[in-house]
């Protein structure tokens, strides 16, 4: 099942080009009272949400709309952690190396000694909103990224279980302002955690280490590449995640990128996509 959030927080069931209106399936979510739980509501009760939306669809659910004409939200409302993989496609390794407008005089480790990094869950956008050059006088470049989208709390996670963990997938654009600083602090600003166009259910996807991603800058392929040369594949990011922090239903889990990263300017458009995962339009805006 494909899910979107759209304009006003509607839930949409996306049907080939079109989206159904299904917001009442979260009629089925509990009510939540301060504290708010760490996860995200809707992930950890997407079975219940799915199954509602199935229920609401047979008996015709309600407006019908095409995608074209739609707002589209983060799939993901409330993640608790943006967790994410730097240099974990040996190219993109290489190209980092090799590129100091990408590296800047930072040493590039491999990510079994440098470890996983979080970017800001204020970052988080849909792809309608698109990106805000936030640092105009630096390279800010596209990075296109499976995303996975953990269902099932865990801590510890071997990675022979860590794919019942996943609940879905989407398509991911960790866009990235280069420069001296850390990670965490140049890949955070406003919309530079682009999700969408929606959530796939795990069960859609066939197989994690076969799919190929592809972005496209104004009708120029950028990056095309296959999950399949994933340093660390998504059980081994899981494993080495969950061994350091608690994984909540919501977390997001950006694999990294491959080679092909490049710069982007306000009036560019982006299109990116995975195969089953969608295809989603971002345009680059100044602020
Ligand atoms: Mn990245």
């Amino acid at each position: 099942m494909q899910l979107c959030r759209f304009n006003d927080d509607r839930l949409g069931l996306v049907q080939g080009d079109e989206v159904l209106d299904v917001t009442e399936a979260l009629q089925v979510l509990p009510a939540c009272r301060y504290p708010l739980p760490r996860h995200d509501l809707l992930v950890a009760n997407l079975e219940a949400v799915c199954a509602e939306a199935r229920r609401l669809a047979q008996r015709g659910g309600g407006a019908r709309h095409r995608v074209a004409d739609l707002t589209l939200l983060s799939p993901v409302a409330n993640p608790g952690k943006v967790i994410a993989a730097p240099v974990n496609y040996a190219k993109h390794l290489q190209e980092a190396r090799e590129d100091s407008g990408i590296h800047h005089q930072n040493q590039i480790g491999e990510i079994q000694r440098v470890g996983l990094f979080l970017k800001a869950t204020s970052s988080v956008v849909g792809a309608s909103a698109g990106v805000a050059i936030a640092r105009p006088e630096r390279r800010n470049d596209h990075e296109i990224e499976l995303v996975a989208v953990i269902g099932k709390a865990g801590r510890h996670i071997p990675a022979a279980e860590a794919m019942s963990h996943v609940a879905a997938y989407c398509v991911g654009l960790d866009m990235t302002v280069r420069g001296p600083e850390e990670r965490s602090m140049r890949k955070s600003p406003d919309g530079y955690t682009v999700l969408g166009p929606w959530l796939t259910t795990a069960d859609e996807v066939a197989d994690v280490n076969d799919l190929q991603l592809r972005i496209e800058v104004n009708g120029e392929v950028r990056q095309d590449a296959n999950t399949r040369d994933l340093v660390l594949g998504l059980p081994a990011l899981i494993e080495f995640a969950s061994s350091f922090y608690t994984l909540q239903p919501g977390d997001v889990i950006m694999t990294g990128t491959p080679e092909g990263v490049s710069q982007v300017f306000p009036g560019d458009r982006m299109v990116a996509q995975i195969s089953g995962l969608g295809r989603m339009v971002v345009d680059v805006r100044t602020i």
